[in-house]
């Protein structure tokens, strides 16, 4: 396949950007290729900027889970542009958009409007310090939770690390209440609590594990967290950036059947559009600006064009709850297909998934956290990687991301990317 256009507009991208792009995971450098410049994208589809037409298992790394370009959001953003863009003011949208979404998260009862996940975050673990009085935040090795400096800590090589940044230009200082314990492993959770008895303010958690692949939680695990915050009077968040709106109407909590204290929201719900989200009980939310001491502000949040976008997407879901059973099965359905393959073939594929989420981690491995992830043969992943993109399949140029399923995904897609992953990993193990 030729990709010329992508490839010089790589180039001149390299010159003004860094890494010639604005987000690093979309430069392609895990699995060694050049990214594709993207055109426009339709329902399951999308197209690069050389005419070569993909199935999207991206989806914009989530947002997208009606498909692209949803009638329905369109004609709310088209509405929405002609009467201005920003006003920096109040509208009705915003209170309709935090009605529904207490419809649909009941437990939410109080919400702030942000830009993005990472915004979203930040001010949660803000709100929870200060709700709390007390500084140290637990996190689990292999969960992202956006780029902020508390949150760019990943545990060293022993069970138990205490914090130290991930990134140049973090001071240590900004890490060093940021507490890192093991996904799936309440043990080490309960260690963090023995030494450090009332100092813990919040617990932040993917309740699905999807920034590492797809790791979901033990029934135990979640369970436990939430024992052990309530035991403490620790805050209990769950960030659920990529599962808020995708597991189930309400999300992780609806699909776990256990509630947190605070939520963080972003991709789904802003429909495509730059927005994010944290809410939950009101006594909580009420240390928020200008309600309480929690300082939180933001020029463009709530703005209305996103508004519009987001609350014609959560109206869709709200209104249609058949569509997570759909993509539920379709997800079901690839996840068959590949473990079918994958034993005709005898590849080492162990294939995770929940709900809408799909991981094939190229490993025999069971994967219940990050050290199991990281067994992955990553240069395998590489190769299937560029020979199932060159079959018109679009996925995540790195091992240590979700495949998205949307709701315009058919059988037919299915059925077509199951075909491409068929000779691309004969072409890889058909040999052995
Ligand atoms: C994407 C993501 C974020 C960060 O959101 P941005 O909008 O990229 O800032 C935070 N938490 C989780 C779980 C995410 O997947």
């Amino acid at each position: 396949m030729i990709n010329k256009t992508s490839s010089d507009l790589f180039k001149r991208a390299k010159e003004v950007m860094p890494g010639g792009v604005n987000s690093p995971v979309r430069a392609f450098r895990a699995v060694g290729s050049d990214p594709l410049f993207i055109k426009k994208a339709n329902g399951s589809k999308i197209y690069d900027a050389d005419g070569h037409e993909y199935i999207d298992y991206i989806c914009s790394w989530g947002p997208m889970i009606l498909g692209h370009n949803h009638p329905i959001i369109l004609d709310a953003v088209a509405k929405a542009i002609q009467n201005g863009l920003s006003y920096g003011a109040p509208t009705e949208n915003e209170v309709l958009i935090g009605e529904l979404i207490r419809k649909m998260v009941p437990n939410v009862e109080m919400i702030r409007m942000v830009n993005s996940g990472t915004e979203a975050v930040m001010s949660a673990i803000r709100v929870a310090r200060g709700f709390t009085g007390r500084n140290k935040i637990i996190k689990f090795e292999g969960c992202y939770h956006g780029h902020s400096d508390s949150m760019l800590v990943k545990a060293g090589s022993g069970l138990l690390t205490e914090g130290t940044p991930d990134s140049l230009g973090v001071p240590k200082n900004a890490t060093q209440d940021t507490l890192t314990a093991e996904y799936n492993n309440i043990e080490s959770v309960r260690k963090f609590f023995e030494n450090n008895k009332d100092e813990i303010a919040a617990v932040i958690v993917e309740p699905v594990a999807a920034n590492m692949g797809v790791v979901p939680p033990k029934k135990e695990f979640l369970e436990g967290l939430r024992a052990i915050c309530t035991e403490n009077k620790t805050i209990l968040i769950f960030d659920e950036v990529i599962t808020g709106f995708r597991l189930a109407r309400g999300g992780a909590q609806e699909y776990f059947g256990i509630e947190a204290d605070l939520v963080t929201y972003g991709k789904i719900i802003g429909g495509g559009m730059p927005v994010g989200a944290y809410g939950g009980r009101r006594e909580i939310m009420e240390y928020v600006s200008p309600l309480g001491g929690v300082y939180q502000a933001g020029t463009l949040s709530g703005n209305p064009v996103a508004m519009a976008a987001g609350l014609a997407q959560l109206t869709m879901l709200y209104e249609n709850p058949e569509i997570y059973e759909k993509i539920n099965k379709t997800t079901e359905k690839l996840a068959e297909g590949f473990r079918t393959i994958a034993a005709k073939y005898n590849a080492p594929i162990s294939v995770n998934v929940a709900g809408s989420l799909m991981c094939p981690f190229f490993t025999d491995k069971k994967v219940e956290n990050y050290n199991d992830a990281k067994t992955s043969d990553t240069e395998a992943y590489a190769k299937y990687f560029n020979s199932i993109e060159e079959r018109g399949i679009y996925i995540a140029p790195s091992q240590f991301e979700a495949m998205f399923m949307s709701y315009a995904h058919s059988d037919e897609d299915i059925d077509k990317t199951l075909q491409a992953a068929e000779e691309s990993i004969k072409k890889i193990w058909g040999g052995k």
